[in-house]
């Protein structure tokens, strides 16, 4: 890959040490950052150069909790009405993931990586479940994520809802998956071990999955506390809370990804803590299902590393990232709260979280990063600066399109012209036809 120049007027670096620089170029080599500098420091380059100085430029965002599989929901009618988050289960989730299909894991998959594009977001870490098609789903899936050119991290939740056999399948797709990666030495795509949630585990299948991980020595990722449903029926059937139990099979470990988490106690949240693991708050899907809302003021004064997530309601970041903020006003009945806390999940924690797993800087535009970043149709209409960058983010840069769109060194989107080997119009048109196909098997 030749080198080029990415002239830039205003661009955003998520450092907290320099978040804005005026005026810069950046030398983008083979998917990485080399250099950042004025353009005058690379008179003596010969490179193509690109001029972005008429839009804002700022790293990709990372989707740190999603599920391709639910694109095809969109619309769907036809769930019973439910009470509460055990209702929204088994009345909707559970019912359409038995009927998910290999194609159906490849175009949910593909249609949703395109929307991200669209909206900036540049890496996802996702959680499958078709527990009716799970050998080779991620395969399925990580297909579409490489033809879209995005960063991804899969697994497949493991469960005891659909029998031994399905355990037994997703248990092993998880494994052949992480070995996959690991053999391949495919730089945008990562493995974890997937767990649906405590509630969904016997003791036996939590056993099971802890000697994979053991010998895999590699992250899980479950739900967690999403309701407090989870609790009493952990304490009733195990007699243990859910992070306790988790923990007691060696299964939250700096590599965790731990869902939800609302209805954790303090002594939950120390070890998750002590554990390095990451808490990833998904405000949006919380509000939508009336489960609570994290309190993620606590969760960030123990100490703990939270990730923002979309848990599929979304794949815009910056939507996901405002909502969280005004739930968080009024779970601390404060309209001053945890603007900091709130604003780090997706700008300073996702990068953290993400660069556990590819091994190198991502989500920050610095020298030696990743070259994972867009371009935004935002000209600030008040000063942009180190002291106000944040509030842009979230108040103005929130309600502006991206232009383009930059993973690896390589534009996937430029002037909102998707400039990949795909037939935007085909794939929707195929989506459409399998999701009334699913819709009546529903
Ligand atoms: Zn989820």
């Amino acid at each position: 890959m030749s080198a080029y120049l990415l002239k830039t007027k205003t661009l955003l670096t998520f450092d907290p040490l320099a978040p804005v620089l005026n005026d810069q170029c950046l030398l983008i080599e083979d998917g990485i950052i080399r250099q950042i500098a004025p353009e005058a420091d690379f008179a003596l380059i010969e490179c193509e150069r690109i001029d972005a100085t008429d839009k804002l430029v700022m790293p990709g965002l990372i989707n740190a909790h999603h599920h391709f599989y639910s694109s095809l929901v969109t619309g769907l009618g036809k769930a019973e009405p439910a009470r509460d988050f055990q209702g929204v289960l088994e009345n909707l989730w559970w019912r359409l993931d038995k009927q998910l299909l290999s194609e159906d894991n490849y175009i949910s998959a593909l249609v949703s990586a395109l929307t991200a594009i669209r909206k900036g977001t540049t890496t996802i870490i996702d959680h499958h479940a078709s527990p009716f098609a799970v050998s080779g789903s991620l395969s399925q899936i990580a297909k579409a994520v490489s033809e879209t050119g995005l960063r991804a991290s899969l697994c497949y939740e493991v469960s005891d809802r659909d029998g031994e056999a399905v355990t037994a399948d997703g248990i092993a797709e998880n494994a052949d998956w992480i070995r996959q990666c690991e053999a391949s030495g495919d730089r945008m795509l990562r493995g974890l071990f997937g767990m649906h949630a405590a509630f969904t585990l016997s003791d036996k299948s939590l056993e099971l999955i802890s000697t994979f991980v053991q010998e895999l020595g590699c992250g899980t990722h479950i739900h967690a506390a999403e309701a407090d449903s989870d609790q009493q029926f952990n304490l009733k059937t195990f007699g243990r809370r859910v992070i306790p139990r988790l923990d007691s099979f060696t299964l939250i470990n700096r590599n965790s990804i731990l869902a939800h988490g609302i209805y954790l106690d303090d002594s939950e949240l120390d070890t998750i803590a002590s554990r390095g693991a990451a808490l990833v708050t998904n405000p949006q899907s919380n509000l939508n299902n009336a489960v609570g809302i994290a309190d993620v003021l606590k969760m960030s004064q123990k100490g703990i590393l939270v990730g923002l997530g979309t848990d599929a309601m979304t794949v815009n970041m910056l939507e996901e990232l405002r909502v969280g903020l005004w739930a968080q006003h009024l779970k601390q009945n404060n309209p001053n709260a945890a603007f900091m806390e709130l604003a780090s999940t997706l700008v300073f924690n996702n990068p953290r979280i993400a660069q556990k797993y590819w091994g190198q800087g991502l989500g920050m535009l610095a020298k030696g990063h990743a070259a994972d970043l867009i371009l935004v149709d935002y000209d600030p209409h008040t000063p942009l600066d180190e002291n106000t960058w944040l509030g842009h983010v979230i108040f103005g840069i929130s309600q502006a399109s991206v232009d383009s769109t930059m993973v690896n060194g390589r534009f996937l989107m430029w002037n909102r012209e998707l400039l990949l080997d795909l037939d935007e119009t085909e794939i929707k048109a195929k989506s459409r036809e399998l999701a009334e196909k699913l819709w009546s098997r529903f």
